[in-house]
């Protein structure tokens, strides 16, 4: 495991600290004793099969969902109980080819109270080329939204979740639709913003195979938490295997 700028002492570094949490909808209960804390400067990765709670616990998280439990933050300087500024990239939104919104009108609607038909003022449109280039997309910034690849809509997705910058920046399956070489690319950027802005990342994935490279931590879920740990000790554990069928270590 990576050393934390913060160190790893619960008490004085906790970021995001989720307890006893239970999610139920209708008469479904899709999560419950879900049990986590994800630490400054951490990449958290959250893998379960379909429909095993993950994005739920995400929306949960975001407020987006009712829960029964307690999540909290706590920073370094930061009064406990406070909810920390969240970054999100929602998963594979879609977006028409045919749709004339270029991805500065996207940060114009998403950052201004301007029209998007007014154009972007000078001051926006630096401040859009800023954040593009936290991602290194400068140049995509005239390109209509709808035509850009996986991996480039994903940038774009990450450049408007970093401003403002958030303590936390979750990601719903950000590599899914995009290609492997695109994959990796994208996983060195959010390794680079995580030390660079020292914030936390929660990510869903199915890539298991970046797992190893990237992630501090690994938490397996079901409808419940059934294993966390580090890459290795998920990977290789039983309830891995029960749930995909698989055998740990060559993934
Ligand atoms: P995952 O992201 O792991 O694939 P989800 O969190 O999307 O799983 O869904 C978990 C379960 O909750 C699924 O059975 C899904 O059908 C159910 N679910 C999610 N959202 C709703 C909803 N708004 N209404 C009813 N059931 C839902
Ligand atoms: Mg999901």
């Amino acid at each position: 495991m990576r050393k934390l700028k913060h160190g790893d002492s619960c008490d004085s570094s906790c970021c995001l600290k989720i307890q006893n949490l239970a999610v139920t909808i209708g008469s479904d209960r899709i999560l419950r004793d879900v049990n986590l804390h994800i630490h400054c400067g951490q990449m958290v990765a959250l893998i379960g099969p379909n429909g095993a709670g993950k994005s739920t616990l995400i929306k949960a998280i975001l407020g987006q969902r009712e829960y029964d439990g307690l999540i909290t933050f706590s920073a370094p300087g930061m009064r406990h109980r406070k909810m920390p500024r969240i970054g999100y990239v929602p998963q594979s939104p879609s977006f028409d080819p045919g749709d004339p919104v270029t991805v500065a009108d996207l940060f114009g609607c998403c950052q201004s109270k301007r029209p998007a038909f007014l154009g972007l003022s000078r001051d926006m449109r630096e401040k859009c080329m800023e954040c593009l280039e936290r991602v290194h997309g400068e140049d995509l910034i005239d390109k209509r939204v709808g035509t850009l690849s996986g991996g480039e809509l994903q940038r774009v997705l990450l450049a408007l979740a970093l401003e403002p910058l958030p303590n936390i920046l979750i990601l719903d399956e950000p590599l899914s639709g995009v290609d492997v070489e695109g994959q990796t690319g994208l996983m060195d950027m959010l390794d680079e913003i995580r030390k660079r802005f020292d914030l936390s990342i929660l990510m869903t994935t199915h890539d298991f195979g970046m797992l190893h490279q990237y992630a501090d931590k690994v938490v397996l879920i079901d409808r419940a938490v059934l294993k966390k740990g580090t890459p290795e000790e998920v990977l290789k554990s039983d309830e891995f295997r029960r749930i995909f069928h698989r055998r740990g270590g060559n993934v």
